[in-house]
């Protein structure tokens, strides 16, 4: 057989001669539509690619984005990875702080930038040492680079220079447990073969007939991989822009059939497709991940509004789709309740990745049976998931020696393969489909001369999924209002929606058998069902 390279300029090429009449839509940020078509794309891109390495960008250099999800921002998903240099989508969501640490580690040679963000970016900028940024807006400022100018002033790039399916093509940060990111570093053949799997008829089961809005941030996991997953099909696809909120109406106006984004963002705008629910009848399944999607609301979306719901599991780590979780055909006599019980669950591993669930013993792991009932640590491989983080070298805490992911994530595994999350053994609370790291909002806290021992737990939140919650011991009474004063402390290094909503100072913290904040007993203690 041919050793056919699995790059991204192949599903680039495909979308462009197969689908150069498929739509990209992108809301603007004054409410206006903006749309084009691939073949609009495809030149863009290729005009683009030429200018990215007229700034100096080589083989291998990485080429940050700080952006929302636009046209402008698919073309560098595309022009960046095919000319042999690495995608580095910024997660916008964090702090200055945060990110100047991500983009040290990452050394980005250039940052395109949403021109709705220069305000944010110029602070992280003054903090960088990466000072060439391209700016998106046509109305740019007299000392930015706009990115219309170096798109017009470009020659298209004449051919694609990817000599190796296993070049990086992107890089992802997510949050380490100790607070620290940590990076993720794709291929293009990690990413073509996701690609392969995502767009399976028992997966996102993208279609040329469909209209696909990826709501899920095109900074987090490679935006699920829809970007590219959309394309290879000839998907139309539609963009939210800076406005995710305004999904309804978009939704309407632009005929959108498969939508992607966190329960949050579900919840949020149910009630808007409620209102507007005789104008959506082309929507036909949302694809939902990142944190659980509560099973009130998998009811509420396929019986009201007809509309199904695929709740997916992965992690930036695994490019990022694990499990998807579709009725199989023996479920169809099920009463609807049954199906809904069954669809809370995260779903079975998708083709090409395997899932084990496995208890630490004093030699290593032993595997623990798929009953449905058994909890045990969920560990993975794939094709498509990563084998350490960048620039740092494998530790024991992730992979075990027999070379799985441990992803921290408690499990069980019914007899059909089903798996649901139970817990987490990592130190992270879930908010919005975003992570926070317990641990680093803890050192922070402990800095403070008033702390004298501290917890933060995830608490549940109805609209959030959890919200950070910290018990505090004060190391000596004070009259000043010092919830106010430790939230001051949190806001200078990170961003707002890590701040805990409540702070409850404890005459001490309740510990585990070794030692440890027992934050289960903290959950009982100040958890939504006992606060009423
Ligand atoms: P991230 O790398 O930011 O996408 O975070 C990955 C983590 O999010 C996983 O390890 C889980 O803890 C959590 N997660 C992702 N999808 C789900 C889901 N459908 N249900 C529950 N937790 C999820």
């Amino acid at each position: 057989m041919m050793n056919y390279p699995l790059t991204l300029a192949q599903i680039l090429e495909h979308a462009h001669r197969i689908h150069g009449d498929k739509q990209v839509t992108t809301l603007l940020p004054d409410g206006t539509l903006h749309r084009y078509n691939y073949t609009t794309l495809y030149e863009r891109v290729k005009r683009l690619a030429n200018a990215i390495t007229q700034f100096g960008i080589q083989c291998g250099d990485r080429v940050a984005t700080y952006a929302s999800n636009t046209y402008q921002h698919l073309e560098l998903y595309y022009a960046i990875p095919c000319i042999g240099a690495v995608l580095h989508p910024l997660n916008i969501r964090l702090s200055t702080e945060q990110l100047a640490q991500i983009v040290h580690e990452a050394e980005d040679k250039l940052i395109f930038v949403d021109s709705e963000f220069r305000e944010p970016f110029r602070a992280l900028q003054n903090k960088t040492a990466c000072k060439q940024a391209i700016y998106f807006d046509p109305t740019s400022m007299d000392d930015d680079v706009p990115y219309e100018r170096v798109l017009s002033e470009a020659t298209p790039i004449p051919t694609w220079d990817i000599q190796d399916e296993n070049w990086a093509m992107g890089l992802c940060y997510t949050s380490g447990t100790q607070g620290e990111p940590r990076g993720v570093l794709y291929t293009h053949r990690s990413m073509f073969l996701h690609t392969l799997a995502a767009n399976q008829a028992d997966v996102f089961g993208l279609t040329e007939a469909d209209v696909v809005l990826p709501i899920v941030p095109m900074f987090h996991a490679m935006a699920w991989g829809l970007p590219y997953a959309s394309m290879f099909a000839g998907a139309d696809m539609v963009l939210p822009g800076t406005k995710p909120l305004c999904i309804a109406k978009l939704i309407a106006e632009t005929g959108v059939t498969v939508a992607a984004g966190v329960p949050t963002v579900w919840a949020q705008v149910y009630s808007e497709l409620y209102k507007r629910r005789k104008d959506i009848p082309r929507l036909r399944r949302l694809i939902v991940g990142g944190e659980a999607m509560p099973l009130s609301l998998i009811e509420a979306y396929e019986k009201e509004l007809g509309v199904e719901i695929c709740h997916a599991w992965g992690m930036t780590e695994m490019s990022p789709t694990g499990t998807f979780s579709k009725l199989r055909g023996a479920h169809r006599g099920l009463s609807d309740a049954e199906k809904w019980r069954i669809k809370a669950k995260q779903g079975r591993p998708i083709p090409g990745v395997e899932l084990r669930l496995a208890a630490e013993t004093s030699n290593g792991f032993t595997e623990l049976p798929w009953d449905g009932e058994t909890v045990g640590e969920l560990q993975v491989r794939s094709p498509w998931t990563a084998n350490r983080y960048y620039k740092v070298e494998p530790t024991a805490e992730h992979f075990t020696t027999d070379k799985w992911l441990r992803t921290g994530d408690m499990a069980t595994i019914d007899a059909d393969g089903y798996m649901q999350i139970v817990d987490r053994a990592k130190a992270l609370i879930r908010s919005g489909g975003e992570s926070i790291s317990s641990v680093a909002l803890e050192a922070v806290l402990l800095k403070h001369p008033c702390v004298h021992e501290v917890a933060v737990v995830g608490i549940p939140d109805e609209k959030w999924g959890e919200r950070p919650f910290a018990a505090v011991v004060l190391a000596e009474q004070t009259n000043e209002n010092i919830s106010d004063i430790l939230r001051q402390q949190l806001a200078s290094e990170f961003p707002k929606f890590w701040i805990p909503d409540q702070f409850v100072f404890v005459d001490e913290i309740p510990k585990t058998s070794v030692g440890k904040s027992d934050k289960r007993a903290i959950l009982r203690m100040f958890g939504p069902t006992t606060s009423g």
